[in-house]
Formats: structure tokens, sequence, C-alpha cells
């Protein structure tokens, strides 16, 4: 068994988009910029958005965070969306997700500027994934096909169960596979007897948020495992969808949860942010 170890792929990312910000500012002077909007005292959303600030830090970003109260109007956080788009110093607008019951998220997400959309989650980068062009992908799908590559593992013909199916994990990652020729499968809440198709699979990529929802006994011998779920036990500790020590033991390559999936978001959002930055640039010269 061997370890996809994204802490350290995402060093190496981080390295490489610290070198290529330097290049950038000799060239003509622009900082790549972040701007996050954080509505709300959710802790789990503050902690991921510190995080992704002390990333930005580190490889010489600049960033912002419009940090709103939970009762704020929609009609407050659309006036900063459309300053932001507007903003020439931000590269990329990311608004944290959960976002308040009283909040239409989906209109939130289609005002960003597509080429602003570091998130991928506006439906114009979302067509653009389906139908295979380029554009912005979700972090979380783009930092996996990343930890695929770094190990050579080539999904081409493989049978590839996603578990799964929301519009920011399961539903990408299930494009990017297909869009690499994989055969994919997507299983979700209402799958009839999820053993059934795991045990089929060559690769298994679980984001649901249920701990030791992926046992031993679900997976066929040298399996490969991407463990993207992320909750809480009783005794505070993080862990994945994936009964780790047992299902280990049978898999050729798994992601430890945590220090596979979750450091290879946070180095694709700086990816895409740079990858807009670059594009900005252009249009400046
Ligand atoms: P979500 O709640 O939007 O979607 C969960 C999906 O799981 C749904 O499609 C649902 O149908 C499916 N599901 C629920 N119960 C199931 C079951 N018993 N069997 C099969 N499928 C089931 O969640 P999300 O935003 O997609 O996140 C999923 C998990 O991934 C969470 O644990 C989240 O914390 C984690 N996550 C991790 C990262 C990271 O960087 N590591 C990023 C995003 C999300």
């Amino acid at each position: 068994m061997q370890l996809l170890d994204g802490k350290a792929l995402s060093k190496k990312i981080e390295l490489e988009v610290t070198s290529d910000v330097k290049t950038l500012k000799d060239k003509c002077g622009c900082t790549p910029g972040l701007a996050v909007v954080l509505v709300g005292q959710d802790p789990a959303s503050a902690t991921y958005v510190n995080m992704k600030k002390k990333a930005c830090d580190r490889v010489g970003f600049y960033s912002i965070t419009h940090d709103m109260p939970q009762s704020i109007s929609q009609e407050a956080i659309e006036k900063t969306i459309i300053m932001l788009n507007n903003d020439t110093n931000v590269d990329g607008i990311l608004i944290q997700l959960p976002l308040p019951e009283h909040i239409d998220t989906t209109k939130l997400l289609e005002l960003v500027e597509p080429a602003k959309d570091v998130d991928g989650f506006h439906p114009f980068n979302v067509g653009r994934l389906v139908t295979n062009l380029d554009g912005f992908v979700p972090c979380t799908p783009l930092g996996v096909m990343e930890l695929l590559k770094e190990y050579e593992i080539d999904v081409k013909g493989k049978n590839c169960v996603v578990i799964g199916a929301s519009n920011i994990v399961g539903k990408p990652m299930a494009s990017l596979l297909l869009n690499a020729d994989a055969t994919v499968e997507i299983c979700h809440i209402h799958t009839d007897s999820l053993k059934k198709h795991t045990l089929n699979a060559d690769i298994i990529l679980v984001a649901v948020g249920i701990i030791n929802l992926i046992t031993d006994d679900m997976v066929k011998d040298d399996v490969i495992i991407i463990d993207i779920g992320v909750s809480r036990t009783t005794e505070g500790k993080l862990v994945g969808d994936v009964d780790f020590e047992n299902v280990s033991k049978k898999s050729s390559f798994i992601t430890p949860s945590p220090g596979g999936v979750g450091p290879m978001t946070i180095a694709m959002l700086l990816k895409n942010t740079l990858k807009a930055a670059k594009i900005n640039a252009k249009d400046k010269k």
C-alpha cells in the first residue's frame, strides 16, 4: 500500500506558485488577488477561510476577506460581489459556503464574474467542465486529479465509483474522470446497495461525510481509495469516510485523511487564482 501524500504535493505546488507570482510581479507589476466573502460565525467556515488566507500570504498573493454578519441581506452581499467583480486588484472571488438559509446561494454564485470564479461554481464554468473545455474547475476534485497524476495513476478505462453527488465535489469529480476517459459511476444517498458498486471499482472516490462508510468488505484487492469526506469524531478528531486501518490493507494506493485531499484543495485554489491573474495580466498589457 502506498499513501497518496497530498500534504507533500501541496507544498511542492505552493513553491511553484510562489515562483510564478514573483515572475508575474517582475513582468507587469501584477500581484494576484483573492477576495473571500464570509457570512456568519460558522467555526468550520472561519477555519477554512483562515487557512486560505494564510496560504495566500505564503505565496505572495494579495487577499482580502469580507466578513459579514449572519443577518446580512441578500442585497448587501450582491453589492459586495458586484464591487469585487469591478475591482482590478481582485483576480479571484470565493464565496465561502454554506451561506445562511435566508440567502439565495445560487443567485450569488451566478453573480460572480466567470473570469474570477476561482471556485468553478458558476454555471458557465460548470458547462465548460462538462463539455471538456478550459475554464475554472472546483478545487477539491481538481486537487484529486493532480494527486492521481503525481503518482502516475492513469484513470483511462478504469472503473471509477464516485460516492456523493454534490455540485461542489461529486459531480465535478465525475466530469473530470469522464474527461480523462474513465468509466464512471456516481452513487448517492438513494443508491441501492453501495457495496454492489464499490466491489467492482478500481478506484473509489468518496465524498459523503459519514465516518466508516467504506469498510474492507466493500472493496476489492488493490483498490485505489480517494477519501474526500471530512467528519469530526466525538473525541474531536478529524477523519474521512473510509475505515482507513482495514481498507488500507487491501489498497494499492490510499489517501490519508487528514493530509490527503484537504491540502490539495487549498493548493488548487492558489493555482486557480494564479491562472485568473495571468489571464487578467494579459488583458492589462
Ligand atoms: P453534500 O452534503 O453536499 O453531499 C453529500 C453527498 O453524499 C450527497 O450527494 C448525498 O446524496 C451523498 N450521501 C449521503 N449519504 C450517503 C450514503 N449513506 N451513501 C451514499 N451517498 C450518500 O456534501 P459535500 O459538500 O459534497 O461534501 C461531502 C464531504 O466532503 C463532506 O464530508 C465534506 O466535509 C467533505 N469535503 C472535503 C473537502 C476537502 O477539501 N477535503 C472539500 C469539500 C468537501
